[in-house]
């Protein structure tokens, strides 16, 4: 689908609202979803975002708002799609008191410029992300933590205080800039992950951390997914709180380690106190279960490499690809259930298995229809990320329906009514 010819009443009449090169016509490398805009506009503030969203809800226009583009492909395909809101000019740092383990930044501002600003104070972001180009408001805006969620926390926890502008030119500013903040209904939290259907997210305060005192990472080669939940009922019962724990299955090359082709890479990440890295030092060997082998990372210089390799395998783009939320105690049965042909990465301290197929798009359905079935024995959630367009129309990527659809959709009518924020891309035409 090529852009149309924007209409040039609608071009002008954005630029007499935006003027300057804030303001261009949409190109084929703008898609979403096979959807081409006829319009991109990056607003260089909150007050000129806000006149955008007006004109474009006065105009019936459909709205994209968009971060760093490195994950446009999560949601069902837009209903349709006339402009994108660009946040690449809405960005900086707003206010850091790094004695307050405190960060305000504008919401085009990117996890790598965070991650470099608050390190240099010896601090850690809680953002995560997989990748540096990811902006803090398309991260927020997908919800999704990372794989060191566990030592880390949810991200929508690492989040104090947001301003959003919605399609009627309200500007909501919830919580505060301060660690016990809410009073009243936790704003916040309803804007994490839902995916830029209610408003766009212009300013974001997060939680920072010291940097720990210790770290080190544990790497693990073992024989199936089953054992890999063996090994986190292990360091559960050694009272051990991992920062991550990832198990990846055998078909994954990977290149930062040389691996045994079959065996299962676990990698467990530890940061806090010196002790605990001395009890897994001192004690892991004699808990693994046999057949187990190890290797103990004290390094962060050699660490880190490992853990970058693994956010840019869980972020690639792949025939179909999709996330599986269960019961921790169930996702290593679950990751042992899915087709031989799937690859996966299975997190079982958060009950998380990303999966991965590469094949032929004619079989891709056939696959799909496999995962559900095992996703559905394991009472699974199930997010379908990518996926040939006719696999992603059969069906909704989010899974069923989850209980309180009504009321989701009452938000939705209330912050949106006229659906000009990614329309049809939230679960179930939300
Ligand atoms: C299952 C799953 C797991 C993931 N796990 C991780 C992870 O572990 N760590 C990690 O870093 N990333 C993870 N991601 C990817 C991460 O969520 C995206 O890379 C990130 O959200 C994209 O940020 P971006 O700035 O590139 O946004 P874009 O790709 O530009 O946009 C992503 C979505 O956010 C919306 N959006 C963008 N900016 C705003 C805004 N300011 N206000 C409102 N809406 C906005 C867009 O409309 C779009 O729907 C995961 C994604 C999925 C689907």
């Amino acid at each position: 689908m090529t852009a149309a010819e924007p209409s040039p009443s609608a071009l002008d009449a954005l630029q007499a609202v935006l003027p300057g090169d804030a303001v261009r016509a949409g190109r084929d490398s703008d898609a979403i979803a096979g959807h081409v805009p006829s319009w991109v506009a990056a607003p260089p503030d909150e007050a000129s975002l806000r006149d955008v969203l007006t004109w474009a809800r006065q105009q019936q226009q459909a709205v994209a708002p968009v971060g760093g583009r490195t994950q446009l492909a999560i949601g069902n395909p837009p209903d349709r799609l006339d402009g994108i809101v660009s946040t690449q000019r809405l960005s900086g740092i707003v206010d850091y008191p790094a004695g307050d383990l405190t960060i305000t930044v504008r919401a085009g501002t990117t996890a790598a410029e965070i991650a470099e600003t608050v390190e240099a104070e010896g601090q850690w972001s809680p953002l995560d992300a997989l990748s540096g180009d990811s902006t803090v408001g398309g991260l927020l805006a997908v919800g999704q933590s990372g794989p060191w969620r566990p030592g880390l926390g949810a991200l929508r926890d690492q989040v104090l205080e947001t301003r959003v502008v919605h399609p009627d030119g309200r500007v909501t500013r919830s919580g505060a800039r301060v660690v016990k903040n809410v009073t009243g209904y936790d704003l916040n939290k309803l804007f994490i992950g839902s995916l830029g259907t209610l408003g766009v997210l212009t300013e974001v305060c997060l939680r920072l951390r010291p940097r720990p005192e210790a770290t080190a990472t544990l790497l693990l080669g073992t024989t199936d997914a089953l054992t890999a939940a063996e090994i986190t009922a292990l360091l559960r019962r050694a009272g051990l709180d991992p920062t991550g724990l990832a198990f990846v299955s055998p078909r994954h090359d990977a290149p930062v380690i040389d691996r045994p082709p079959g065996v299962v890479l676990g990698l467990l990440k530890l940061a806090g106190a010196a002790a605990d890295v001395a009890w897994l030092r001192d004690n892991i060997s004699t808990e693994l279960p046999a057949g187990t082998t190890w290797t103990l990372l004290e390094e962060p210089e050699v660490e880190e490499p490992i853990w970058q390799w693994l956010r840019v395998h869980l972020r690639r783009e792949t025939t179909l690809s999709g996330r599986l939320g269960t019961l921790p105690m169930q996702a290593g049965t679950l990751a042992a259930s899915l087709p031989v042909e799937v690859d996966w990465v299975l997190r079982p301290w958060e009950g998380v298995v990303d999966w991965y197929w590469s094949g032929p798009t004619e079989q891709a359905a056939e696959i799909s229809a496999a995962i559900h079935v095992a996703a559905q024995a394991h009472q699974a959630g199930r997010l379908l990320i990518h996926a040939p367009s006719a696999v992603k129309a059969s069906g909704d990527v989010f899974g069923e329906r989850p209980p309180g659809f009504e009321t989701m959709r009452g938000l939705r009518d209330a912050f949106d009514p006229e659906r000009v924020l990614n329309p049809g891309r939230f679960l179930h035409g939300l």
